[in-house]
């Protein structure tokens, strides 16, 4: 008797094929990085940074690779799948010769977005080169998002830095933050924002603004792979960081004027209502 056999495999060729694409979409980890310069192995100075003086800013920018290589070798070992590297610093630091293999860089201003390409497929943030907020005495090169206005944000009451700024766009996403490089001070408050879940490496001690003590390049870069290898295997355990929209916002800055300096201390109240325009107020 047939059974109608032809319809009962094609059924379960159909689950077993549904079955096989589960397992391939499962195995896919997208890992979605944002770098920025402040807080690379070996940069302590604004003059590494901005307006570099050309010498000095272009061994700065190595010292970024060789981290960003680093980390890559790390997520690729703990089984990231596809990896975009993201150019957060504003003058942009990508080095094209020294971009490890194994993932995508994006780079290039002005671009449409400054998070171009983020989205609900990727299963991690990770932040390199980052710093601390705007205030921290012991934040080596700290600041919010502008160094010279001496920016300070808060949402919702809570003041948040940079590395709150991009896990809660991240976050809208449902994308968790996985891993934080840069110095102690800016692990500290990755940690205090995210949890002890996201993976901190911290490659440099800060004594002052523009003072820090240093590691081997040799030592960080050990300490970045371990650590990005030890991120993809925490990555269930992270929980994506989400504002509660609509936000209430403050904003304390200063116009920067290149020849008179810094004016008055400035404020502006508001509301954020979509959360990637958050960087816009
Ligand atoms: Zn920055």
């Amino acid at each position: 008797m047939s059974l109608g056999g032809p319809t009962t495999r094609s059924a379960c060729a159909l689950a077993v094929s549904a079955l096989l694409a589960w397992a391939a979409q499962a195995a896919e980890s997208r890992i979605y990085i944002m770098t920025d310069l402040e807080g690379a192995s070996g940069v302590y100075r604004f003059a590494q940074t901005r307006d570099p003086d050309p010498e000095l800013g272009a061994k700065a920018k190595e010292y970024l690779m060789a981290d960003i290589a680093a980390v890559v070798r790390g997520l690729r070992k703990g089984g990231a799948t596809d990896i975009l590297v993201v150019d957060g610093h504003g003058s942009q630091a990508f080095v094209p010769h020294l971009m490890e293999p194994g993932a995508r860089y994006l780079t290039g201003i002005p671009r449409p977005s400054s998070f171009g390409d983020l989205d609900a497929s990727y299963a991690g943030l990770v932040q390199i080169g980052a710093h601390a907020m705007m205030g921290t005495a012991d934040g080596v090169l700290c600041h919010t998002q502008s160094s010279r206005g001496e920016n300070r944000y808060w949402y919702n009451g809570i003041e948040s830095g940079e590395l709150a700024q991009c896990a809660a766009i991240a976050g809208h996403f449902g994308v968790p933050p996985i891993m934080v490089s840069g110095d102690e001070a800016a692990c500290r408050e990755a940690t205090r924002f995210f949890g002890p879940e996201c993976v901190t490496v911290s490659v440099k001690k800060g004594v002052a603004r523009e003072a820090a003590i240093l590691y081997s390049f040799a030592e960080t870069s050990r300490a970045l792979t371990e650590g990005a290898e030890r991120a993809m295997r925490s990555i269930d355990k992270c929980k994506p960081y989400r504002l509660q929209l609509p936000i209430r916002a403050k904003k304390e800055y200063r116009n920067y004027d290149p020849h008179s300096g810094p004016g008055p201390l400035l404020t502006k109240e508001g509301t954020i209502d979509d959360m990637l325009k958050l960087l816009e107020f």
